[in-house]
């Protein structure tokens, strides 16, 4: 592929974006960025050095001695593998809250456009497709019923072994998705021209076949 390729994957928690991202990312061998990760390693960074939500000099001082960075499907944080630590629903919460906070915001975003300045990337959050890359070539919009991505973060919370039930899944969802939409900073929002893919009643691999169809790939 010689032109540089950005796609923009869009939507609220648990619609599909990474699962679809990453296989989109395999199918045309170029870079997935998980931008949601990146929030939530700021968010854990806050928690283990103590920096509050309200402290904005702690913060910013913590931000300008943060790395992050991607490689071979692991995130790393100032240096150390953080995966495993990062998807926990105290994390969520920190990551919704911290992303929230204009300096946080700045720091990632200047990085994901960094990132996907000299190679072809697809990325997902919440801001890709109106923020980081207005004038990405393809704009996903993912989207599935509260309840359907409840069942799905439920599932895959069980499946690493932890101790939720599915009425707490969906109250948090329902809190995030609230505290995404309602922010006063890029808060989240379907691009004027991002295709929206419902995915609620639609598996994996129909829906990578519907996006790439849409991309002509
Ligand atoms: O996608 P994920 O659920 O891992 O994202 C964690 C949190 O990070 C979201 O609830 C959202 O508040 C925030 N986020 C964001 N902008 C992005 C990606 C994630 O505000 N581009």
């Amino acid at each position: 592929m010689d032109k540089i390729l950005r796609i923009a994957v869009d939507g609220p928690s648990g619609a599909g974006k990474s699962t679809i991202a990453k296989a989109v990312a395999k199918k045309l061998n170029i870079d997935y960025i998980d931008t949601g990760a990146m929030y939530r390693a700021v968010g854990y960074k806050m928690l283990q050095k103590g920096v509050a939500l309200t402290d904005i000099e702690g913060l910013q001082a913590m931000l300008d001695d943060t790395e992050i960075d991607f490689s071979q499907g692991n995130i790393y944080l100032d240096g150390e593998i953080v995966n495993d630590y990062i998807r926990t629903p105290e994390i969520s919460k920190q990551a919704s809250d911290c992303s929230a906070i204009g300096i946080v915001r700045k720091k990632l975003v200047d990085l994901q456009q960094k990132m996907g300045e000299s190679k072809s990337v697809i990325m997902d959050g919440r801001d890709i497709g109106t923020v980081v890359f207005p004038d990405a070539e393809f704009k996903f919009y993912v989207t599935a019923s509260a309840e359907e991505r409840a069942r799905r973060r439920y599932e895959e919370l069980i499946a690493k072994g932890q101790d939720v039930t599915f009425e707490q899944v969906l109250t948090d969802l329902n809190t995030r998705d609230h505290n995404d939409s309602t922010r006063e900073i890029t808060p989240l929002r379907k691009a004027d021209d991002a295709i929206e893919v419902d995915t609620t009643d639609m598996g994996i691999e129909a829906v990578v076949a519907h996006i790439c169809g849409l991309m002509g790939l």
